[in-house]
C-alpha cells in the first residue's frame, strides 16, 4: 500500500470524503470530537502528497495559537511540513510586517498588548467617566465595534439596532471614545491587534499588485473553527480568494462561543446557504474522542432545546465504556478546589500523566483558587492564555545563555543536562518555588524550556543545544509556546479544539455557570450553555463535574448547581437541591447529623493512612459536616453524594 494511502486508513468514510474532495469550496460542519480537525489536516497531507497542493501555497487557519502548532506538527507527521498553519493573527501579521515598508515606506509599529490604557486616555478626552470595570467594557466594545466592522461614526446608530450597551454611557459618546482612541493610538505610534487585519485586508484592497502577489502565493485555504469567524476575519478571508473558491471550511454551530466578539451562529450555515450554495457539506456523527458516558452527558446538553441549536444528528461515541461522569457538590470553593487537586494525583498514581489533565471554569480569575489547591500537593501546571512567552525577560534571558553556550559548543552530557546546567545559571531547579506569583510563574517559563529539551532529544536523539535554539527560534517566530508538562488550568475559552484523558470543569454553579452577567439575557445564557458543552467535550475519559455552595470556607450556601446540570444530574445527586429537604450547605449554625459527621471524620482518618488516597480524604471538616447534613439514609445515596467509598460505610 502507497503512502498516499496510508493517509485515508485512519479515517471514516465521512472523514474520507472531507480528506479526498480536494477542491473547494468544502463545508465540514460536526460536532465536537468527531474528527474534523483530523479530517482537514488530512485533507492537507493527501492533498500534497498527490501533487494537487504544492505545500507552500496552503494556508490552514485555526483559532489558537496551540490549535496551529499542533496542526503543523500533524503535518510535519504526516509529510506535510512546509504548510502554513496559522491564527488569522500569525498570518495577517505575516503579510502587514512584509509589505509595510513597501506601502507605507516606514518602519512596522509597534503593537499594542493591551487597549486598556489608551481607551481610558481617550474616554477622559471626550470627558467619559468611567471605572475600571467600565473601561473595561469599553475596551471590549472597541474590539467589537472593530471586527464587526463598525466605524466610530456609525456606531451610535448600530448600538441602537443592535441594542448594545456599555453601562449607561450613551451609544453617541462611545463612539466619541472609538474615535478617539483611533487618534491616541495613531499618536503613539501604536497598532493594536484588529489593526493588524485592518492592516492586511486595506493593503488587499488597495494594492492590486500586492493582492496577486499574495493570491499568487496562496491557492488553497482551510479554516477550523469557523463557527467563530468574526466579520473582519471573514472580510480578510474574501480578501485572499479574491474571487476564487478554493476553500474549506470545518466547524460546529454548537460550539460557537465568541459571539460576544463579533463572531454569529450563523456564519457556517450562511457559508453553504449564501455564500458557495453549491458547496458540498458533509457531516460526521462518529465521536472519537470521549466514552459512551461523556458523549451521552454531550448530547443531553442541547436535548429540548428546539432544531437550530439541536442542528445535526447526536454524537456516536466510538469508544469502550469508562467511568461514568462524576457529579460532585461541594460546600465552598477551596474545597471542591482541594477534592479536585486529590483526584489528580490520585489518576496520576493510575498512570495518567499530568499533561493528560486539564481543569477548566468559566473566567481568569477562578484559577487562583486551583492554583493554591495544585501548589499545595505539588502538581506541576500550567495556565494557558498566557500570551507572550517569549517576551518575558526570563526567556529573553534563558535564550541568550543558551545561545552563547551552544557557541561555545558545550555539552558533554544529556541534552537535558546540558539545559539543566545553563539554567542553574538562573537558580533553576527541578522542583518548583513554593507558592505562586512571579517566583512561580519564573520557574514555569524555565521548566518549559527543560520540558522542551526533553522532548526534542526523545524525538532527535543526537539533537543538541545548536539545534534547541533554533527550535526556540522557530516558535518564537510563529509566537508557539511551549507548555509545562503540567495539568492544563484554562478557561473555558481558550481550550476549544483541544483534548485530554481527564478534565475537571469546575465552579459549574449558577452564577459562574452561567456568568452572572449574562443571567438575564436568554441569547446569552445559550452561549454559555455552549462553552459548557465545549467544556465537558474535552475529556477523552474521565470527567468529573463540580460546584460548590459557598465562594470561601465557612461563607453562607447561597449557589445553587448550574441549570445546564439539571438533565444531567443523577437522582440521586439532585437530592441535594430538592427543596423540601432544606438541605443547608455549611454555615455557622449547620443542622448537620452528629453521629454522621464522626462517622465520616474516624472513616478519613483511616482511609487517608491508605496508599490508594481517594478524593474523599481532602475533604474538610466543613465539607463532611455538609454531607452529614443531608442526612441520606443509605449507604449508597452518600456515595452518589460525596463519592464516598461504601464498603467502608457499610462498616
Ligand atoms: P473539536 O470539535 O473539539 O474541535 P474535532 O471534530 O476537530 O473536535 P478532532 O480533534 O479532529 O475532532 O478528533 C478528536 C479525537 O478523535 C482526536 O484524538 C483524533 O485523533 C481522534 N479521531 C478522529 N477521527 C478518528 C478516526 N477515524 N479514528 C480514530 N481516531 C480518530
Ligand atoms: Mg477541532
Amino acid at each position: 500500500m502507497s503512502d498516499v494511502d496510508d493517509l485515508l486508513n485512519g479515517l471514516d468514510p465521512e472523514q474520507r470524503e472531507v480528506a479526498t474532495t480536494l477542491r473547494g469550496p468544502l463545508c465540514v460542519i460536526a460536532g465536537a470530537g468527531t474528527g474534523k480537525t483530523r479530517a482537514i489536516t488530512h485533507r492537507i497531507a493527501y492533498g500534497t502528497a498527490t501533487g494537487v497542493y504544492k505545500p507552500t501555497e496552503v494556508l490552514a487557519v485555526t483559532f489558537t495559537v496551540k490549535a496551529a502548532g499542533e496542526m503543523r506538527e500533524r503535518l510535519r507527521v504526516l509529510g506535510a511540513a512546509g504548510v502554513q498553519a496559522r491564527t488569522f493573527h500569525s498570518a495577517a501579521l505575516r503579510q502587514a510586517r512584509y509589505f509595510w515598508p513597501r506601502v507605507y515606506g516606514t518602519e512596522f509599529p509597534q503593537i499594542l498588548e493591551s487597549k486598556f490604557a489608551f481607551v481610558a486616555e481617550a474616554a477622559r478626552q471626550v470627558g467619559v467617566r468611567a471605572d475600571q470595570a467600565l473601561l473595561r467594557d469599553l475596551s471590549a466594545e472597541v474590539e467589537w465595534a472593530k471586527v464587526s466592522n463598525v466605524r466610530p461614526d456609525d456606531y451610535g446608530a448600530v448600538a441602537v439596532r443592535r441594542q448594545r450597551t456599555v453601562g449607561d454611557i450613551d451609544p453617541g459618546e462611545v463612539g466619541a471614545v472609538l474615535r478617539s482612541y483611533e487618534q491616541v493610538k495613531r499618536d503613539r505610534g501604536r497598532i493594536d491587534m484588529e489593526d493588524i487585519l485592518l492592516i492586511t485586508a486595506a493593503i488587499l484592497a488597495d494594492d492590486p499588485a500586492i493582492a496577486a502577489e499574495i493570491r499568487r502565493q496562496y491557492k488553497w485555504f482551510v479554516v477550523d473553527e469557523f463557527q467563530d469567524v468574526n466579520p473582519l476575519q471573514s472580510t480578510l478571508l474574501d480578501l485572499w480568494l479574491g474571487g476564487r473558491d478554493e476553500v474549506c471550511v470545518v466547524g460546529d454551530p454548537r460550539q460557537t462561543i465568541y459571539t460576544f466578539a463579533g463572531a454569529s451562529p450563523t456564519i457556517l450555515g450562511d457559508f453553504t446557504t449564501r455564500r458557495f450554495p453549491d458547496a458540498p457539506r458533509i457531516e460526521l456523527v462518529r465521536n472519537y474522542r470521549s466514552t459512551p458516558q461523556i458523549v451521552a452527558a454531550a448530547n443531553e446538553v442541547f436535548s429540548g432545546r428546539g432544531p437550530s441549536v439541536t442542528l445535526g444528528v447526536r454524537l456516536q461515541s466510538q469508544n469502550s465504556p469508562g467511568p461514568a461522569v462524576d457529579y460532585r457538590p461541594f460546600a465552598d470553593e477551596p474545597a471542591e478546589a482541594d477534592a479536585i487537586a486529590d483526584r489528580i494525583v490520585a489518576l496520576h498514581r493510575q498512570g495518567v500523566s499530568y499533561r493528560e489533565m486539564a481543569v477548566l471554569y468559566r473566567i481568569n480569575a477562578q484559577s487562583e483558587v486551583y492554583e493554591e489547591a495544585l501548589g499545595r500537593l505539588q502538581i506541576p501546571y500550567s495556565l494557558r492564555g498566557g500570551t507572550g512567552f517569549f517576551q518575558r525577560s526570563e526567556v529573553r534571558q534563558a535564550v541568550t545563555l543558551l545561545r552563547g553556550s551552544a557557541r561555545a559548543g558545550e555539552g558533554s552530557g544529556s541534552l537535558a543536562d546540558d539545559v539543566r546546567a545553563v539554567l542553574a545559571a538562573m537558580d533553576y531547579s527541578d522542583t518548583p518555588p513554593e507558592g505562586r506569583g512571579a517566583v512561580r510563574d519564573r520557574w514555569e517559563s524555565l521548566q518549559a524550556i527543560h520540558t522542551m529539551a526533553v522532548d526534542l532529544s526523545h524525538e532527535r536523539p543526537d539533537a543538541d543545544l545548536t539545534a534547541l535554539v533554533a527550535d526556540l527560534d522557530r516558535r518564537a517566530e510563529q509566537a508557539h509556546a511551549p507548555s509545562t508538562d503540567g495539568v492544563t488550568l484554562s478557561t473555558f475559552h481558550a481550550a476549544k479544539g483541544l483534548e485530554w484523558d481527564a478534565v475537571f470543569v469546575a465552579g459549574a454553579q449558577e452564577g459562574t455557570l452561567p456568568y452572572m452577567a449574562t443571567m438575564d439575557d436568554p441569547v446569552a445564557i445559550e452561549e454559555e450553555r455552549r462553552l459548557f458543552y465545549v467544556g465537558i467535550t474535552r475529556a477523552r475519559r474521565h470527567l468529573m463535574v463540580s460546584w460548590s455552595a459557598a465562594r470561601k470556607a465557612g461563607g453562607q450556601a447561597r449557589r445553587k448547581p448550574s441549570r445546564f446540570l439539571d438533565r444531567l444530574l443523577p437522582e440521586k445527586v439532585q437530592v441535594s437541591r430538592a427543596p423540601k429537604r432544606k438541605v443547608r450547605l455549611p454555615e455557622p449554625d449547620l443542622d448537620y447529623d452528629e453521629a454522621l459527621f464522626e462517622r465520616l471524620r474516624a472513616w478519613r482518618k483511616e482511609v487517608s493512612q491508605e496508599e490508594s488516597k481517594p478524593a474523599f480524604t481532602v475533604f474538610n471538616d466543613a465539607t463532611l459536616k455538609a454531607i452529614a447534613a443531608l442526612r441520606p439514609s443509605s449507604g449508597e445515596q452518600l456515595l452518589q453524594v460525596s463519592g464516598v467509598g461504601q464498603s467502608k460505610l457499610e462498616k
